[in-house]
């Protein structure tokens, strides 16, 4: 039984399913409007090894993930750069897919976009406008989330605790500083829907409710995003779902922040950094490996040390992957116990840095059982290894038999040590080699490296 931290409840709790055997997920995605930074990797890591997760443990899960393809981000851009806000939607989504492909995530089961959906939006703000909890404002229409009596709940906050600290805000539009716009009038040459209180466009938390809802179904499993979406956006989401009479999200996940130097990393504190940068300058699998090796909820330090090193484990998990594909082992299932202890640990909370433990775990056992000619517990760690990787989501390179070019440049700077006598170092690049499960033979012409 799957556990998971809500943030609505601020406890783990196990995910009770709407109908038994089925997951219904929406994730916020992003707003088109720049490249991806580190953050939208994150997230989307995050919740990509949750829902395979729940697809290894034969859960059917449709997930749902949105582009916000219509948004004042969107319209600044096209304004400062004198071009079509739907070009700039559209290239950066593009974008956008591409990094996702790059670094793994599976593609939702469906990608609603904004500018599809404005008519279902306007139903909603009629709706919300009739039953009294939303009003016409001079630049657009308001809902006063007061009207919600446990509003604050994924902020873990009072109303008046909200209200209080948002006075500080500027409200002269709205008749209470908390108020947020369910739609905007367009001001002269933005792009603008009809609505019956004046041309305009949909609020972002507006788009988000009406896309879940409408795909989902009232009271849908798991509502996810990075833990600054928790308040306001997906407390906003909520409101407006709880007074429209729906049942909404029944668990709320919310995954940490990225860390880039010690500092929460986002655009507002100038520490941007692109997740385009990290999937060229890097093997991609390293950033979801370095995800899986942080708890989801705790903070994700992102350095070039960092990077390297899973990089470095990456390297080895291939090697005994490729091991196992050329050795001739027998067919054996994955050890059932290793099995259990990747789900006890992914079930508690994901906890996934336990879950990587395990598959390193295995990794040596696998290795050290090649080398002992046991190919029976080759086989079965092998399998077990093979398995939890893949419920993972991490592909391992278990390549062609030629050895790779990295691997003969270690072996030609090893030779260039020994001609130079530099003895300590000839040694620790072949114990780099073996560490990376070569075996290493000095021949008449030099180093010789092949597969174990
Ligand atoms: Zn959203």
């Amino acid at each position: 039984m799957l556990r998971l931290f809500d943030t609505a409840q601020g406890k783990v709790l196990p995910l009770e399913l709407r109908e038994p055997g089925k997951v219904s997920m929406y994730v916020c995605g992003p707003t088109v409007y720049g490249p991806p930074h580190l953050g939208h990797g994150r997230f989307s890591l995050v919740f990509d090894v949750l829902r395979r997760y729940l697809i290894w443990s034969g859960l059917d899960v449709t997930y749902v993930s949105n582009i916000t393809d219509i948004d004042d981000k969107i319209i600044n851009r096209a304004n400062d750069e004198d071009r079509a806000w739907t070009d700039i939607a559209t290239r950066c989504e593009t974008v956008w897919w591409d990094a996702m492909d790059a670094i793994g995530v599976m593609r939702p089961d469906h990608d609603p976009h904004a500018t599809a959906y404005v008519t279902q939006m306007v139903d909603l703000v009629a709706d919300l406008l009739e039953r009294g909890d939303a009003y016409v404002s001079d630049d657009g229409v308001y809902f006063s989330p007061a009207v919600v009596d446990d509003y604050g709940l994924l902020a873990r906050q009072s109303l008046e605790s909200l209200q209080a600290g948002a006075r500080v805000e500027v409200a002269e539009h709205k008749r209470s500083p908390i108020d947020f716009a369910l739609w905007k009038f367009a001001k002269p040459g933005e792009p603008s829907w009809p609505s019956p209180w004046g041309d305009g466009r949909p609020g972002w938390h507006t788009e988000c409710v009406v896309m879940s809802l409408d795909l989902l179904g009232d009271g849908f499993d798991i509502h996810g995003g990075g833990l600054d979406l928790a308040f306001p956006h997906h407390e906003n989401e909520r409101a407006q779902a709880v007074a429209g009479g729906h049942a909404f999200a029944r668990h709320w996940v919310h995954n940490g922040f990225v860390e880039v130097g010690g500092e929460k990393m986002s655009k507002s504190l100038g520490n941007f950094t692109n997740l385009l940068d990290l999937i060229d300058s890097t093997d991609p699998r390293a950033y979801r490996l370095l995800v899986l090796r942080a708890h989801y909820r705790s903070p994700l330090e992102i350095s070039k040390a960092t990077t390297d090193d899973a990089t470095a484990a990456l390297k080895k998990l291939d090697t005994v992957a490729r091991l196992l594909a050329e050795a001739d082992l027998p067919e054996a299932a994955p050890d059932p116990e290793a099995l259990n202890r990747f789900r006890a640990a992914m079930d508690d909370d994901l906890d996934t840095p336990r879950a990587v433990a395990l598959l390193s775990e295995l990794r040596r056992r696998a290795n050290t059982a090649l080398d002992a000619e046991d190919d029976q517990d080759a086989a079965v760690a092998g399998a077990a290894f093979l398995e939890i990787a893949g419920a993972l989501g991490l592909v391992l390179d278990t390549g062609g038999r030629e050895v790779p070019a990295e691997v003969l440049a270690v072996a030609a700077r090893r030779d260039e040590a020994r001609a130079a006598r530099d003895w300590a170092l000839a040694d620790a690049l072949r114990d780099q080699l073996v560490a990376d499960g070569w075996l290493v033979e000095d021949t008449p012409s030099g180093t010789q490296v092949r597969r174990a």
